[in-house]
């Protein structure tokens, strides 16, 4: 087992990963920028290393400050948390030439799976059913793309094949909207991911957004951790991420955990990751995967009892997959609600001072979050401050629990999104679970204040 791990991430990630290490009896190195100085990983660990100014490019992106701070205190293995650095194939490949692990899968699954269309192209080898679009990367030739358009069938969607974050998307409706639509998606897929390659989607409808969890090790083994319904969004942003997904048969769940699994298996993947779905009509539609932890893991943790953590560590450090799929229960059901520094009605981020913090606490209820009461968020981040999960027997008590967590939880000198929460946790149509991904903005459009 390694003794010193080097946390290259910031926020509730770093922390959590801090935690996973010294449960584990690891060092954990923190980095940090100029901005994160007071952060409380920063202040709880044992060493920790400057890495530049407070703009992510000149600091959690800043690939040779983070391989030298791993040098310097002679760290063994580098984990990339989630997002900056976690699915950059360059970063992971500059990682293990220096010498390091890289707790992830391997450069070369990164970069398969970081493309989405050569993702889709490799799901589609290993017998997992896509979102039916154009094969592969989208033509310049307006003509060839009108042709596509029409044989997917309207309305579509264009995406970036190197998009991330709920960004690089538009749909199209019409055939008069369709070549503008797919100029400013490429041109906005090169200024964000550095990557004009845009591709099509058909549009589904009213689908949900079910994601399955795999662990692999670097002995062939692999499993699934079930799923995880993560339909509420804002802006193709998860808000709130729920396990078991409502109403869908395990059957169905089952076989296409069993697909996952063989795809892995197929591609030599190791560590965590996750293949994300739409769900429609009783078909799941493979959209992408995230060959990196999720936000949203800790929901699975309640329901498998599976340390996602600490099992990436453990495989990275060579061991075998302590489980066997038939080993993995699921017991009861976990909610997770997104707290964002944010205001809860019209969204604009609420970076500043937290004057007062009391985080929830009670059975079944998990909070994993960096803030304290005097913290400052700075404003150069996600507006992502925490999660609160709660977990209980059913969804029913599930979402009992989070009710009361979420009426403790006190967030003062900053606004959140609590409030938004609190109304979605009573709300009828979420109450009875399986919205769909268009569900929050709907709601949103008819909300009265
Ligand atoms: P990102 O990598 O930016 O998260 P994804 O490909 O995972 O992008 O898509 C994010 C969200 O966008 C999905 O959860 C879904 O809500 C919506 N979306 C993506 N593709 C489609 C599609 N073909 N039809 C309908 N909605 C889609």
């Amino acid at each position: 087992m390694f003794k010193k791990i080097l946390v290259a991430n910031r926020g509730e990630i770093a922390l959590r990963i801090q935690r996973a290490c010294q449960e584990l009896g690891i060092k954990a190195v923190m980095v940090y920028s100029e901005a994160d100085r007071e952060a409380k990983y920063v202040k709880l660990a044992e060493e920790a290393v400057c890495i530049g100014p407070a703009p992510s490019a000149l600091s959690y992106l800043n690939m040779p400050a983070i391989i030298s701070a791993a040098e310097v205190t002679d760290a063994e293995a580098i984990h990339p948390g989630y997002g900056f650095l976690s699915e950059n194939a360059d970063f992971a490949e500059r990682v293990e030439k220096s010498g390091f692990q890289f707790i992830g899968p391997t450069p070369e699954s990164i970069r398969i799976m970081g493309d989405k269309v050569s993702a889709k192209q490799a799901m589609i080898k290993a017998g997992v059913p896509c979102v039916p679009g154009s094969e592969g990367e989208l033509p310049d030739d307006p003509v060839q793309i009108r042709r596509i358009a029409r044989t997917v069938g309207y309305p579509v969607i264009i995406k970036a094949s190197g998009g991330g974050g709920g960004r690089g998307m538009r749909v199209v409706h019409t055939e008069a909207a369709l070549i503008n639509a797919v100029a400013m998606t490429k041109a906005e897929a090169q200024s964000a991911f550095g990557n004009p390659s845009v591709y099509m989607e058909k549009f589904l409808q009213n689908p949900r957004h079910i994601e399955i969890q795999i662990l692999a090790d670097k002995h062939k083994n692999a499993v699934y951790l079930g799923e995880r319904d993560c339909s509420m969004q804002r802006r193709h942003q998860k808000i709130i991420e729920e396990a078991p997904a409502p109403g869908v048969p395990r059957k169905l769940i089952e076989r296409v955990g069993e697909r996952c699994v063989a795809a892995c298996k197929k591609i030599g993947y190791r560590g965590a990751g996750t293949f994300e779905f739409l769900y429609e009509d009783g078909e799941f539609y493979f959209i992408e995967m995230n060959t990196r932890v999720q936000v949203e893991h800790p929901v699975t943790e309640m329901t498998t009892g599976i340390d996602i953590v600490r099992t990436q560590i453990m495989v990275a450090a060579g061991e075998r997959l302590p489980f066997t799929q038939r080993q993995i229960q699921m017991r009861g059901h976990a909610i997770e609600c997104r707290v964002n520094a944010e205001d809860p009605y019209k969204f604009v981020p609420s970076p500043g001072r937290i004057t007062m913090w009391h985080a929830p606490g009670g059975p079944g209820v998990r909070v994993d979050s960096h803030i304290y009461t005097n913290y400052f968020v700075p404003p150069n981040y996600d507006s992502m401050v925490g999660k609160i999960i709660a977990h209980g027997d059913t969804r029913e008590q599930a979402l009992a629990r989070m009710r009361t967590a979420l009426g403790e939880t006190v967030v003062e000198g900053i606004n959140t999104n609590i409030p938004l929460h609190r109304e979605l946790m009573v709300d009828a149509k979420f109450m009875s679970g399986g919205t769909n991904i268009h569900y929050l903005e709907e709601w949103l459009g008819h909300r009265t204040r």
